[in-house]
């Protein structure tokens, strides 16, 4: 399980996060819902420790990672943003490799046996050797999984992954997430798409201005919501 405790973070005299609590159980998925500029994003890039909080924990597994080397940290937990961020000039295969390479020192067939398997996964293994830019954008956001999931986190984090998505697309890679979540994949998931927050996750979290306004499973968030600030947030998404 990986839990986030009391954290507080300011960017300058902007108070961004302001004793955040976020706890998901091994094998489950907690999704973050909440307005623009409530820190979900900074949550997240404070949890896999691109930020280091001015106060609070984060413990995975039981134990505390703030000590550690944060690049070991990212190494256990995969990240997919809005932005692809593909290699343009490499093809699908060599970007899903290439960290394997480099971080895990495998072998370049070693690498590529297991980016084709990883593709598999995610319905792309025939676009192996092409160049990202050949892809459409939820092909490219299931390469970018894949490339996450190749390194075997122990967690996966999405910030956004749909977003900058053509509204076609959306479906598909909802689709793979929903199958990583039921496989039992361990993960935190930021998201506009009230419908998976509802019907994949097994727990919502409520930001808004760097605070847990609510958080419990979906049934209850989405059928009864207790404050007014999440009575109002539903209502202009939904
Ligand atoms: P969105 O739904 O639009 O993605 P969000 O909930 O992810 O919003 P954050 O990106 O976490 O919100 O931003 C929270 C606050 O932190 C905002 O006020 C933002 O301006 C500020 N902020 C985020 N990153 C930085 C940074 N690197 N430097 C300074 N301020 C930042
Ligand atoms: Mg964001």
């Amino acid at each position: 399980s990986l839990t986030a405790k009391n954290i507080h973070l300011s960017f300058g005299s902007n108070h961004v996060l302001r004793g955040i609590d976020l706890h998901v159980g091994k094998g489950t998925t907690a999704s973050v819902i909440g307005p623009s500029g409530s820190g979900k994003s900074t949550l997240l890039r404070v949890m896999n420790r691109l930020i280091e909080p001015d106060q609070g924990d984060i413990i995975l597994d039981g134990k505390s990672v703030l000590k550690d080397n944060p690049d070991e940290l990212r190494r256990r937990i995969g990240m997919v943003f809005q932005q692809f961020n593909l290699f343009p000039h490499k093809t699908v295969a060599e970007n899903v490799s290439l960290a394997l390479r480099k971080l895990r020192g495998m072998s370049k067939e070693q690498a590529r046996e297991e980016a084709l398997a990883q593709l598999d996964l995610v319905g792309l293994r025939h676009k192996a050797d092409v160049r990202p830019a050949t892809l459409s954008g939820g092909q490219q956001q299931r390469v970018a999984i894949a490339r996450a999931l190749a390194m075997s986190p122990e967690v996966m984090f999405f910030d956004e992954a749909t977003s900058a998505l053509d509204p076609e697309l959306v479906k598909g890679v909802l689709a793979l997430m929903a199958d990583l979540a039921s496989n039992g994949m361990t993960m935190v998931v930021v998201t506009h798409e009230m419908g998976f927050s509802r019907n994949v996750s097994d727990t919502v979290t409520f930001m808004d201005a760097g605070v847990v306004v609510e958080s419990g499973p979906p049934e209850q968030l989405f059928t009864d919501p207790r404050t007014e600030r999440l009575q109002g947030f539903l209502s202009d998404v939904l």
